[in-house]
């Protein structure tokens, strides 16, 4: 790849920053590199994001021109979808399998979605409580102003679209940070944006890495920062914008069970929760990572889901073949493996898998640990890898325990022909989202989001609009 640059005010702007190598997970090579930007470089985004963000072009723009720039935006993306998905999977190791068939399709239909928003934000007239007919009170709904955008490196294509696409619907401007790992999309939509009308300025790319990222969260003209990652980074974030209390929305880490019920299908069951955690080598923050099954049937299940992950052909990620690609960086998988290890000496049985894929890049087998132990860190921590560990379950009650004993909630799958039980299993799970009898399939019009430490706030539906525009009462007396 040509040396890539930072994206400010509709150009390519060049830096003297230090220079950071960009690697292909597949090989461990090197593919390109990109700036670490500094305060400067992350100063003159805002300062261009804001400069927009006053221009009467984008400011005063009406609703349906702004629906119009979206669609346009996405009939790009739709039109660029083989390179697009092509240049996600070789920046981020995910099969070309995927990449054309969620990545970039997701990502359009994210854009189409919030394309039908801009005409129905509105404020409302408000009758006045205790002032009577002699006031007139009505609420505007107005764009926060400058926000930036922070995202990792697993899913890199749809997290940034998931937060610019109601965020320029909302009349706002932004500076996206995409993951030293994965540039490329990030800067290739910043180009299909501007070519499909947005002002420049609109949408500007800076490149770097966690320094860069903070840099943008301690900036005093960003006005909102959306935030997804770790758990870690996201309690740092926090902390710094206690001192300015910036609006943040933070998109953080998961350990989600996937319930399967005794009655369950388990033709779709144990292929469902195989996919859960082995699409994408379990770098999914949603991934079903420990799986609840009944005693009496666990051996069956896992039998299954080993049968299935072994179908999962290991390969280059561009090959359409391949449903198995590699961990993102060397460090992903030095700390993937060093969990496995940790929990297998602390007392999880290795059912399959455990080891590195002998070839070149980041390879892990998939693996499943079995534990009973609620104190193993197989069962705590998240690994972000093909890890998959199991538990078996005696009877309901005992399950739903197990499943909310997690200090994350961003997720929970169940299994079952019962639906009334399903129902009843939806509102007692601590999670942002129940997947019943299905899984990996978040929609645009479902507000997304974690409890306990998976996060702050939702992402997507109407509910997302909240963290992008400010309510104005505005209250007169007009007799
Ligand atoms: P991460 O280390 O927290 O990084 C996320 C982003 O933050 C990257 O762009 C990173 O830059 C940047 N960053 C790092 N340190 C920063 C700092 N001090 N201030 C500001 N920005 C900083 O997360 P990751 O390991 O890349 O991603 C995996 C994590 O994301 C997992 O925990 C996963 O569960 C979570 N995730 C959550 C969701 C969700 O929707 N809830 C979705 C996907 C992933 P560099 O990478 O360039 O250092
Ligand atoms: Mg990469």
């Amino acid at each position: 790849m040509p040396p890539a640059h930072n994206y400010i005010g509709g150009v390519i702007a060049a830096t003297h920053a230090p220079r950071i190598d960009v690697l292909n997970p597949a090989t461990g090579e090197v593919i390109g590199d990109i700036p670490r930007s500094g305060k400067g470089e992350v100063d003159s985004a805002v300062q261009a994001a804001r400069a927009a963000f006053d221009e009467p072009a984008w400011r005063d723009m009406a609703p349906a021109a702004r629906e119009r720039l979206l669609h346009r935006f996405a009939d790009l993306l739709e039109a660029d979808a083989q390179g697009m998905a092509r240049l996600e999977s070789l920046d981020s190791g995910k099969p070309i399998a995927f990449t054309s068939t969620i990545d970039v399709p997701y990502a359009v239909a994210w854009l189409r979605y919030y394309a039908g928003w801009p005409t129905k934000l509105a404020g409302k007239a408000q009758a006045p409580a205790i002032h009577g007919p002699s006031f007139h009170a009505y609420t505007l709904r107005e764009p926060v102003g400058v926000v930036g955008l922070i995202v990792p490196w697993n899913y890199p294509l749809i997290l940034a679209v998931w937060k610019l696409a109601p965020a320029l619907a909302a009349g706002c401007t932004v500076v996206l940070k995409p993951a030293q790992n994965t540039p490329y999309s990030a800067l290739r939509l910043a180009h299909l944006a501007r070519e499909a009308g947005f002002p420049p300025g609109v949408f500007n790319v800076v490149l770097g890495d966690g320094g860069t990222g903070q840099a943008l969260v301690e900036h005093p003209g960003v006005a909102k920062l959306s935030f997804t990652g770790s758990t870690r980074v996201g309690k740092q974030i926090l902390a710094s914008v206690a001192s300015d209390l910036k609006r943040v929305t933070l998109e953080l880490g998961g350990k989600s069970p996937t319930i399967i019920l005794p009655d369950a299908d388990m033709h779709s069951a144990i292929p469902g929760a195989a996919q859960s955690v082995f699409v994408h080598a379990g770098q999914i923050c949603f991934a079903g990572t420990r799986l609840f099954a009944p005693r009496k049937q666990f051996q069956q299940v896992l039998d299954g889901i080993a049968g299935v992950a072994a179908t999962f052909g290991v390969g280059d990620p561009l090959d359409p073949a391949t449903l198995l690609g590699p961990l993102i960086s060397q460090a992903q998988l030095d700390s993937v493996l060093a969990r496995i290890d940790a929990s297998v000496k602390a007392g999880a049985t290795l059912f399959c898998g455990g080891r590195q894929v002998p070839r070149a890049g980041y390879y892990v087998e998939p693996t499943i640990l079995v534990t009973e132990d609620r104190a193993n860190p197989g069962f705590r921590e998240e690994f972000f890898g093909p890890v998959l560990v199991a538990t078996p379950y005696d009877d309901l009650e005992q399950v739903v325990a197990m499943a909310n004993d997690s200090d994350y909630g961003l997720a929970a799958h169940v299994h079952t022909r019962d639906l009334a039980t399903a129902h009843q299993l939806a509102r007692k799970l601590q999670a942002g989202t129940v997947w019943i009898n299905t899984q990996l399939a978040p929609d645009p019009a479902m507000p997304f989001g974690g409890f306990k430490q998976s996060g702050w706030g939702r992402e997507n539906g109407e509910d997302v609009f909240d963290h992008y525009l400010e309510t104005k009462s505005v209250i007169a007396r007009i007799g």
